[in-house]
């Protein structure tokens, strides 16, 4: 069919790539406009301590409101952020006004529990991070403590020495370090001894399997036990059911997130929850 009307078939294909890219191409655009325009948003997830049942941390997640209708989730505009550079601007956005958050709740009175923000691999391995991290907390006066980065672990491990060094200088200024997603790359623990951080956050895919998959518990138990011989704190990410927070609770993992315990929401809900 192609070699019979061979300009029909190139003329359907080319379509398509141009729809595609034009697509892609508004997409950045508006991204790129959303961000001049204040259009970011952070929704706040709760982290609770699996011992004294307490709130002791919120994560922010970014949403897009790209219309008064729309509010575009982190897989359509993250990915897509991350190819064209967009998310080193975007992420120092986040990491201000987190800050800017907690002064704010500071300021009201309330006592506000520690932000984690996400940081990209891009940001990371960009010196502008530090400085960034460090504006912030001179414009808000927050005590660092208050804040906290994640980063994924393919991050931390895709160039580790450049890395470290990074995560160094942002721990030297009292801010808290997680690796995010832990269990999804190919490092072992032992490789993360390298790396200046406070925290593991294990991956959501084996915390739904605990109460099915047998390797996913020994897994998750295995990786709770190690990260506290390290002296890390560990946080379970997806917590959904009751059995799999009581399994937790049972390996005496710290900290569980996740959908049981609430979901990321809006900062109106946020501050009642502080
Ligand atoms: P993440 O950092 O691992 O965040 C956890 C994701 O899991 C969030 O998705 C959260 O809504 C979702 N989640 C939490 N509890 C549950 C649960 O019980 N069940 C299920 N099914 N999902 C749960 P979200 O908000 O769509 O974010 C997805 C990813 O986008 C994040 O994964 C993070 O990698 C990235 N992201 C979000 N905000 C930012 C940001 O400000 N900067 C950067 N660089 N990345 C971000
Ligand atoms: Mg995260
Ligand atoms: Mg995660
Ligand atoms: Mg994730």
């Amino acid at each position: 069919r192609a070699k019979a009307q061979p300009r029909a078939c190139f003329q359907f294909w080319s379509n398509d790539i141009n729809t595609r890219m034009h697509k892609r191409l508004t997409l950045e655009m508006d991204l790129r406009q959303a961000l001049r325009d204040d259009l970011l948003v952070l929704h706040y997830q709760p982290q609770f301590s699996l011992t004294t049942q307490r709130m002791v941390g919120m994560e922010a997640l970014m949403r897009w409101q790209r219309t008064p209708e729309q509010l575009v989730m982190p897989i359509g505009f993250i990915q897509i952020a991350e190819e064209c550079g967009l998310i080193v601007d975007m992420g120092a956005w986040a990491v201000l006004h987190a800050a800017r958050q907690v002064a704010l709740w500071l300021r009201a009175g309330l006592t506000p529990v520690p932000i984690a923000v996400n940081v990209s691999a891009r940001q990371c391995l960009n010196r502008d991070l530090v400085q960034v991290v460090r504006l912030a907390l001179q414009e808000t006066g927050i005590p660092p403590q208050l804040l906290s980065l994640e980063i994924t672990e393919t991050t931390a491990m895709s160039d580790a020495d450049q890395v470290i060094g990074l995560l160094q200088d942002i721990r030297a200024l009292g801010v808290r370090l997680a690796v995010d997603d832990f269990g999804t790359g190919y490092s072992s623990l032992a490789h993360l001894k390298r790396f200046p951080i406070d925290e593991i956050k294990i991956d959501r895919s084996f915390v739904s399997d605990i109460a099915t998959d047998k390797d996913s518990a020994a897994i998750v138990r295995a990786t709770i036990a190690l990260a506290h011989s390290m002296g890390l704190q560990v946080v379970a990410e997806g917590v959904e059911t009751e059995e799999q927070s009581r399994y937790l609770a049972g390996q005496h993992c710290d900290v569980a997130q996740g959908y049981l315990f609430g979901r990321p929401e809006p900062i109106e809900v946020a501050t009642r929850w502080m």
